[in-house]
């Protein structure tokens, strides 16, 4: 379903991946830790070409792009890739000037060209679906962070992305409002919806992956089951950086 191979970006001088491969099924959940800095929200980014990558290649079912030779990338494949695609960001970035239905309805409108009747109903149903249908009329300022967080992910949804990858979905929220966040993404993932989440939550972490890698500096220390990277992590900085969190 996705498949990365030596995959590399860097920002001027600092190279940020030095090589990453990975792979995920279809329905499966994919968890990202590892120390800040060490290349997690530049990866995910890479998933929907919101970076585009150095080097490497991208798959993610039916749509493949090497990006080694930069003169042989095209556009359609881009951009059929970046709709297979949907995102969450950790400030969430809803469109201040619409409402809660109409942040997730316009994805319909102007990327699938649903009328505005069915992006009504399939939005009204997803915001149902995060426990936010009375907030269908409410403005981003009137919400709490907790709340524009579901409306992000019901507009996540609405363009039905065959993934949807989360980049801290919980980092800019109060304590006191991170678990509807993630009882809403854990919901998903008992759905079967195939999805890549970039996490600081390790109990989190632990309880909806199906795969979980571990970054360091640019690479992946370690992947595996929850088990396996978080109880026995075989790379001694894999186990530095585990033990500095308990
Ligand atoms: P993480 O998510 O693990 O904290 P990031 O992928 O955000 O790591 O960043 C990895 C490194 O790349 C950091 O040193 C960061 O400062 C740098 N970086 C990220 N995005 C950019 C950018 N657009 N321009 C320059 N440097 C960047």
């Amino acid at each position: 379903m996705i498949e990365i191979l030596d995959l590399h970006k860097s920002f001027g001088s600092l190279e940020v991946l030095k090589g990453v491969d990975l792979s995920l099924e279809h329905g499966k959940v994919l968890v990202i830790i590892g120390p800040s800095g060490s290349g997690k929200t530049t990866l995910l980014r890479c998933f929907n070409l919101l970076e585009i990558p150095d080097q490497g290649s991208v798959s993610l079912a039916d749509v493949k792009i090497n990006f080694t030779d930069a003169k042989r990338i095209d556009q359609k494949s881009m951009l059929a890739l970046r709709r297979k695609t949907g995102m969450v960001f950790q400030s969430y970035n809803l469109f201040p000037h619409m409402t809660a239905l109409g942040n997730v309805m316009e994805g319909q409108i102007t990327v699938q060209k649903r009328t505005k009747e069915e992006a009504r109903k399939r939005a009204l149903a997803l915001l149902d679906k995060v426990g936010l249908a009375d907030k269908a009329d409410s403005y981003p300022h009137q919400l709490s962070g907790g709340q524009q967080q579901r409306v992000a992910i019901a507009r996540a949804m609405a363009v039905e992305p065959e993934v949807l990858l989360f980049d801290e979905p919980t980092s800019a929220l109060d304590p006191e409002l991170v678990g509807e966040v993630l009882k809403v993404i854990k919901q998903l993932a008992r759905e079967g919806m195939t999805m890549v989440i970039v996490t600081h939550e390790m109990k989190f972490a632990a309880d909806v992956a199906d795969r979980i890698i571990l970054m360091d500096d640019g690479l992946i220390l370690e992947q595996g089951s929850p088990q396996e990277v978080l109880e026995h992590p075989r790379n001694p900085r894999a186990l530095q950086f585990l033990n500095r969190l308990n």
